[in-house]
């Protein structure tokens, strides 16, 4: 996910933020390394499949979450009835406010690590159904020109997941 910039003088927390989110993505591009390592190079024949089936005519778009998100633990770490008006959280992470409700809703029993866990792919679920309301996106899924497809890379566990949205 792109997490935005913002304008003006950063404050030493935006700063801490951005510094934790630079540590997730070369987590990630170091996790994704070893996926490229241990699975898909182990496993050929399963991407070969995947690669020949695309009709080269349809375009892919996928919106992928990822583990240890700090934009999404700062969404969970803001009380219900806190002013989400503070400009510490990132307009994206606002997008995703239904989905931390659906997370609280269903997973009130579950640690914040767990809930952080579910709700990184709740988001994603969340920016699907937002691209679902492009009328070219929904138009290209319509004539089938254009596949979306959700996915969740756990560089914790080394586990990629990807659904068809
Ligand atoms: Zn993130």
């Amino acid at each position: 996910m792109n997490h935005g910039k913002k304008k003006g003088r950063p404050r030493e927390e935006d700063l801490d933020f951005v510094r934790r989110e630079m540590t997730s993505v070369e987590r990630l591009k170091s996790g994704f390394e070893q996926f490229k390592k241990e699975v898909y190079e182990k496993k050929p024949e399963v991407f070969n499949q995947l690669a020949e089936g695309q009709s080269p005519k349809i375009e892919n778009i996928i919106v992928i979450g990822h583990s240890r998100c700090g934009g999404i633990k700062a969404l969970l770490s803001i009380k219900d009835n806190a002013s989400l008006g503070t400009d510490f959280i990132e307009d994206w992470v606002k997008i995703c406010t239904p989905a931390k409700e659906a997370v609280n809703q269903a997973h009130s029993d579950l640690s914040f690590e767990e809930q952080c866990s579910k709700l990184e792919k709740e988001a994603v679920k969340v920016s699907l159904e937002n691209l679902k309301t492009y009328p070219y996106v929904k138009e290209g899924l319509e004539n089938k020109t254009l596949a979306l497809y959700g996915g969740y890379y756990d560089f914790v566990n080394g586990a990629f997941e990807t659904w068809e949205a």
